[in-house]
């Protein structure tokens, strides 16, 4: 009977093959009802969200050796979008992983409008978060049940609405049995574009205050890419957005774009602020963005 409870076993049940790292954990502590290894609060109030404000205060983070976050502070106002860009292992992602709760920060302190979230219950935390991911993971069931994941009991007319609005509707009706249609290990059935939308209709359905979005770095099929980034624009809207950005077009409408370095934020400002300064962002727009800052001049 205990084993029922193994997490391992559970996502074996479901052909999820785990992969390491904070995606791993996440996908983890989305199938299993237990509460992580965290201190929690003896009866912690739920979090109430309001504006949606976040603070981070002097955050820092070790997964074990080395410091992957070296005391961070940063706001994220309620109903903006802030952009984070940065070099691979600038700790990004561990950003993320720290607001919703995945680890605890060693000092300093996560604030959701005026709630330091250790104090809050953890279910109210995630309820009020929702993520899509770089090559969200789906599970070997139907496109609904993958889409249901985001409110488990909701109606099927909230799935198609969520779908529809996540542009995934169409392409789910072509699929040989609609919604009911197995998606294969990992999603494997689906185009990566295609994985991406259904990760999206999820978060609609989810409908949280907060959205972290880890945009994808990988190059999708044009017609993908127009419908994904629709999709996310409706997302977006009205939410406090964290997007670990890529796109020059979603860096630029960002009000607030941060810059890390190892562990660091080392650069803040808008898109004009930032480019003016000649600094790390100038360069990576150089680098990285080149071709589309020309594109879109
Ligand atoms: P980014 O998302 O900016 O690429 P990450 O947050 O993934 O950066 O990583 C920051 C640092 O933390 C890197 O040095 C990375 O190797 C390390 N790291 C990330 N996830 C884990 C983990 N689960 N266990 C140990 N180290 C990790
Ligand atoms: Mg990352």
């Amino acid at each position: 009977l205990l084993l029922a409870y193994d997490p391992a076993r559970r996502l074996a049940r479901l052909n999820v093959n785990l992969s390491k790292g904070v995606v791993g954990v996440r996908l983890m502590y989305e199938l299993i009802d237990q509460e992580p290894d965290l201190q929690q609060v003896e009866n912690a109030p739920d979090l109430r969200v309001e504006a949606g404000r976040i603070e981070l205060r002097d955050v820092q983070f070790s997964y074990g050796e080395g410091a992957a976050l070296k005391g961070l502070s940063l706001v994220a106002e309620g109903g903006s979008t802030t952009a984070l860009v940065g070099a691979s292992g600038a700790g990004k992602s561990t950003l993320f992983a720290l607001i919703e709760r995945f680890y605890d920060p060693q000092t300093g302190e996560i604030i959701v409008d005026g709630q330091v979230i250790k104090d809050v219950t953890l279910q109210s935390l995630r309820r009020n978060i929702a993520y899509v991911g770089q090559d969200s993971y789906l599970f070997n069931l139907s496109v609904r049940d993958n889409i249901a994941f985001g409110k488990p009991g909701a109606s099927q007319a909230e799935i198609e609405a969520a779908a529809r609005a996540a542009n995934a509707h169409e392409f789910i009706l072509e699929l040989p049995n609609g919604y009911d249609t197995l998606v294969g290990a990992g999603g494997g059935r689906l185009s990566g574009g295609q994985r991406q939308r259904v990760a999206i209709a999820r978060a609609m359905l989810r409908d949280a205050p907060i959205l972290l979005l880890d945009e994808a770095t990988s190059a999708l099929d044009a017609e993908s890419e127009a419908k994904i980034q629709s999709a996310l624009e409706t997302l977006m809207a009205d939410r406090t957005t964290l997007v670990i950005a890529h796109r020059l077009s979603t860096v630029r409408h960002a009000h607030q774009i941060h810059v890390m370095d190892q562990g660091r934020l080392v650069e803040s400002g808008t898109h004009d602020e930032l480019f003016e300064h000649d600094g790390i962002y100038r360069r990576l727009c150089e680098l990285q963005f080149q071709n589309r800052i020309e594109a879109a001049q």
